[in-house]
């Protein structure tokens, strides 16, 4: 037996127990280490749904711009994405986490200020960040000592333009009696620690989100498939479970893991995962609850003692011995979302016989079980059935004669397909499993004249003259300062990532009445190099 499992990454822990995929490993998050490559790679791609601090689009939209690689980089983020550094622009309209971001990734030049704090500031960049450096700073330029700083944080923290006049004014005495900066840097500088404090973090506070940031990354990191599972889970817990459980289905898939929709056969209550993928439970059905799930339970296991277990049942037996025992509405839902394709029949089809099933009549129903079992099909079941019972059927009025007939007729010639459209499927997932699993808006349309995804755009690939498929799902307008009319979309694709375009004025006065939300469209985009962010130039109705 091997004692030591090593990830990728090059993480190493003790193997408990031989399994597979991955063996029971013994470790303490508090002692992993703290520089993991997979850590940083993984946030670098915006992956950062469950991850502390950092789950929200603004963590995720920041990550992909900051590509943080240590714990340095996550501690100024957790500062920076404060309302204070995320509003604080330059007179060029760049905000303060915008500088670090460009200055981290060496496309914009480290300016320091003074190199009395270069000490202080270089660290983050020349930005400050934190308390702690606006502090150090004036007790450096202005001669504070620990009070008078203590003040300071105090005065700008709590927005008091009494005390701040005070402190300025004691501030620029100081530079005055340090002489290491002039007062008009000392101005400037005191301008820069009101605005970039205002809601400033202080750094030992940033720092203990940035590790339990870190810690969350890690276990998602190595090990993927039982996190998001248990995301998955606990989704029911949040404000909006479905949006939930869109996000995290749509960024597993992202990141290549595969989720598959409830089954009969091989199922829990709840998400589970078999080490490799992700599956719903019954559980995670619309209107399948624990009473439901009980009820389908005790069925199996009677099923089973009677020497007919349900995965040796044909389709026929199942509906004909089984579907009353549940509620009709969880039952059609159990069939619409796919939980019994090992009858390898398809949902459509499964579901006109339900429903035709479920109205009959009970002595209907008890006739075709003591008569029809040899038939195993539900059309001549009925028709069988369809006589009245003085001439050997089991229904007792003409009426009931004509209804059986008609509907076995309206499933031997039925006027639509039984086959089960894409487009369908799409609109029964998301409404029964919060998401479509099975396919995507995108997979019924034609996308031949696109030439990337979107999770090849997230991953880096493809510059300019870009051309994705995809199904906007939401649509942000907004006003630029000017007062023009531009928007935000959120689009998703075949490849199920999720990410963010933007619509300049012109495109959006040009093209606004295609984008809303739920079209299909041919976009025609381009990479902005400096934000990395993705600029549509045209769209097309797919
Ligand atoms: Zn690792």
């Amino acid at each position: 037996m091997k004692e030591v499992y090593t990830f990728q990454c090059g993480c190493k822990f003790p193997i408990l127990e031989e399994r597979e995929p991955l063996p029971l490993l013994d470790f303490d998050i508090r002692k992993v280490r703290k520089d993991c490559p997979a850590v940083w790679e993984m946030l670098g791609k915006g992956f950062t749904k469950g991850v502390f601090q950092l789950e929200s689009r603004l963590g995720k939209t920041w990550c992909q711009k900051l590509k943080p690689d240590n714990l340095e980089h996550l501690t100024a983020l957790g500062a920076l994405l404060r309302p204070g550094c995320l509003q604080c622009k330059d007179e060029n309209g760049i905000s303060t986490t915008e500088h670090y971001c460009l200055r981290k990734n060496g496309e914009e030049d480290v300016d320091v200020f003074h190199p009395s704090i270069e000490e202080i500031l270089r660290p983050t960049y020349g930005v400050m960040c934190y308390q702690e450096q606006a502090m150090k700073i004036a007790e450096i330029v202005a001669g504070f000592n620990l009070q008078d700083a203590d003040v300071l944080r105090k005065s700008i923290g709590k927005k008091l333009p009494e005390e701040m006049a005070k402190v300025k004014i004691m501030f620029l005495e100081g530079v005055e009696k340090t002489k290491i900066i002039t007062k008009k840097e000392g101005e400037t500088l005191f301008s820069q620690i009101e605005k970039s404090q205002r809601y400033s973090f202080n750094k030992s506070h940033a720092y203990c989100y940035a590790i339990d940031g870190y810690w969350s990354a890690y276990c998602k990191a190595h090990f993927p498939v039982e996190f998001f599972t248990e995301y998955l889970s606990s989704a029911k817990e949040k404000q909006k479970p479905r949006e939930e459980i869109k996000y995290l289905v749509a960024e597993l898939k992202a990141m290549d893991l595969e989720i598959f929709g409830p089954q009969l056969l091989d199922w829990e209550d709840d998400f589970w995962t078999d080490g490799y993928k992700i599956h719903y439970g019954l559980g995670n059905i619309k209107n399948v609850g624990k009473t439901q799930i009980n009820k389908i339970f005790s069925m199996r296991e009677t099923c089973k003692a009677a020497g007919l277990p349900i995965d040796k049942m044909t389709w026929f037996q199942f509906l004909v011995l089984i579907t009353d025992k549940v509620a009709s509405n969880s039952m059609q839902n159990i069939i619409s979302t796919g939980a019994l394709s090992h009858f390898g029949i398809s949902r459509t089809k499964m579901l006109a016989e339900y429903n035709i099933w479920k109205d009959l009549k009970p002595q209907e129903q008890e006739f075709i079980r003591a008569n029809c079992a040899p038939l195993n099909d539900l059309v001549p079941a009925l028709e069988r059935c369809a006589p009245i019972k003085s001439c050997g059927g089991g229904c007792s009025r003409q009426t009931r004669t004509q209804a059986l007939i008609s509907a076995a007729n309206s499933l031997k010639n039925s006027p639509t397909s039984m086959d089960d459209k894409p487009n369908w499927i799409v609109s029964i997932e998301k409404n029964l499993l919060g998401t479509p699993i099975t396919f995507t808006k995108i997979d019924s349309c034609d996308v031949s004249d696109s030439n990337i995804t979107c999770k090849d755009f997230l991953a880096g690939k493809g510059g300019g003259g870009l051309f994705f498929a995809v199904e906007v799902e939401v649509v942000k307008p907004i006003k630029t300062k000017k007062g023009d009319a531009m928007a935000f979309l959120t689009v998703t694709d075949s490849s199920s990532a999720s990410m963010e375009m933007v619509v300049f004025p012109d495109v959006w006065t040009a093209c606004s009445s295609l984008l809303t939300d739920g079209n299909t469209l041919l976009v025609e985009a381009y990479r902005d190099k400096k934000k990395n962010g993705c600029i549509v130039k045209n769209v097309y109705q797919l």
